[in-house]
């Protein structure tokens, strides 16, 4: 079964993406990690994507489709997608891609929650640079206040979850990648989740309807 988690930035997609790779063997594609890790690495890849991110904006498809294409032809296991397709053309080439494979999108989980709620949980979310374990510091908290319970290192917050750049990538998610919401509600395959509920509730929610 091959699934995409949809969504505002912060509504939890990460997590559960997370959570469902470790208990439920998906394979865990996030483009925004990908990017993440090319830009660590310097990579070519990482210098073209690299002011996309840091304003928030969508990297060009052209500069990375072929990625994904080549990710995705050498797995055997269920995929999930997280934070691709963010366009209705993403989501048409990888009807195409997958094709290509004989494989489909099975389901895809919008997680629903509103505008400000997301807003809040951006500005207290930090990563562990190590493990990439996200945190909310008001909900979900460090058990010592600011370092990673399993890595002991210091939590930091993403550059594109400042003020400025979140505003634009709400702005980018209302123009492009919310019409996702009537494209595939028409396919059959689209689930609703609550996602305003804790971590174990918006997955036992994801895991009842697999
Ligand atoms: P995310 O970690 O999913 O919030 O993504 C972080 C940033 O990576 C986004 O704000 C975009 O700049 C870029 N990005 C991630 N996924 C995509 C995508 N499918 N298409 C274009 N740009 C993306």
């Amino acid at each position: 079964m091959n699934i995409v988690l949809l969504g505002y930035p912060g509504s939890g997609k990460g997590t559960q993406a997370k959570l469902l790779s470790k208990r439920k063997n998906f394979i865990h594609i996030s483009t925004g990690d990908l990017f993440r890790e090319e830009i660590s690495k310097g990579s070519e890849l990482g210098k073209k994507v690299s002011s996309y991110i840091s304003s928030g904006k969508l990297v060009p498809d052209d500069l990375f489709l072929n990625v994904i294409r080549e990710k995705i032809k050498d797995i055997k296991d269920n995929i999930l997608f997280d934070g691709f397709p963010r366009t209705v053309e993403q989501a048409e080439r990888l009807e195409d891609m997958l094709g290509e494979f004989s494989k489909t999108i099975d389901k895809v989980f919008f997680f629903e929650v509103n505008e400000a709620e997301v807003i809040k949980r951006i500005s207290s979310r930090r990563n562990c640079p190590k493990c990439g374990k996200i945190y909310n510091l008001v909900t979900e908290p460090p058990k010592d206040g600011v370092l990673c319970d399993i890595c002991k290192v210091k939590l930091v917050q993403r550059d594109d979850d400042k003020e400025d750049v979140v505003k634009n990538r709400i702005e980018v998610y209302k123009d492009l990648t919310a019409p996702l919401i009537s494209y595939y509600r028409t396919q059959g395959i689209f689930v609703i989740i609550d996602a305003t509920k804790n971590v174990e509730e918006v997955y036992s929610q994801i895991v009842s309807n697999l």
